[in-house]
């Protein structure tokens, strides 16, 4: 056992013993997530996705947003990956162009813009939160504001930040009107494209923030407040669900508890 897994159990065990089941993953026993953690690291797919992330580093050092690329190439990509069947098998680039000109859903008509992404395609950790707002249909980025401010801190209090080492994006491309809650429609409309992003981007551990990604990511129907505090495994990549910051701007008496997230997150990623 490595000393970053033995530091993981010895965090899970004091969990249990503190009587904190909740905060102890349900749906993965500490030693399934060791031995998953240990496999990815010794494996030799997880050396192929290290040199697939080096490889799209050296693609994606410019920040991916705004509209489109003009142009035949990128409109033959985007009328091909369009279609939902092509989704699953499109690449980076066309997935992208596939979103900005996706009108699958009612959504794409009252959009300014599509909110794909922000950070590095290359980084360890996926972000995924709910839709975007005003702002961000205003700037095609996720998160900004205030909520985004704040994500940023909490995402520096463990040593990360989107620049570098975080990809953000959300369950759903476009800003559902007056902020209104995302239907189930929508996100079904929209799921293709997450799970081509998430499939792409290779994440070594995923953050949903938010009931909507936190619910679509484990497929529970359980409220944010239980579901959070555990482990979860998304297509075998381990998944922590936190509070989304706005819903923290709103209610602070959650802050402690996504402190205690964000620790088991660190805790995650530091037993890699
Ligand atoms: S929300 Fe998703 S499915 Fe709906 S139009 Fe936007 S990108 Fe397409």
């Amino acid at each position: 056992m490595t000393e970053s897994s033995t530091r993981l159990a010895a965090y899970l065990d004091q969990r249990r013993r503190l009587g904190e089941p909740g905060l102890v993953p349900a749906e993965l026993e500490p030693g399934e997530i060791l031995r998953l953690l240990r496999a990815r690291a010794a494996s030799g797919p997880a050396a192929v996705e290290r040199a697939e992330r080096a490889r799209r580093r050296g693609r994606y050092d410019e920040r991916p947003s705004g509209p489109a690329r003009d142009g035949a190439d990128t409109g033959k990509a985007v009328a091909d990956a369009s279609e939902a069947g092509r989704v699953g098998s499109a690449d980076y680039d066309a997935l992208r162009a596939a979103a900005m000109a996706c009108t699958r859903c009612r959504l794409a008509e009252g959009r300014k813009t599509v909110v794909f992404s922000d950070g590095n395609p290359a980084a360890r950790l996926m972000v995924v939160g709910e839709a975007p707002g005003a702002r961000e249909d205003a700037t095609g980025l996720p998160f900004v504001g205030q909520a985004g401010r704040l994500l940023d801190l909490m995402l520096a209090s463990v040593a990360l930040s989107r620049r570098d080492s975080v990809y953000i994006c959300n369950v759903l491309k476009c800003r559902p009107p007056g902020n209104r809650n995302p239907q189930p429609d929508e996100i079904e409309s929209c799921a293709p494209l997450l799970k081509r992003q998430i499939e792409l981007v290779a994440p070594e551990v995923l953050l949903a923030v938010g009931s909507f990604a936190a619910q679509w990511l484990t497929t529970s129907r359980q409220a944010l407040g239980k579901l959070r505090g555990k482990v979860y495994s998304y297509q075998g990549v381990p998944l922590v669900v936190t509070y989304h910051p706005a819903a923290l701007l709103r209610n602070s008496g959650w802050s402690r508890l996504a402190w205690d997230d964000l620790q088991l997150l660190r805790q995650v990623m530091d037993g890699r």
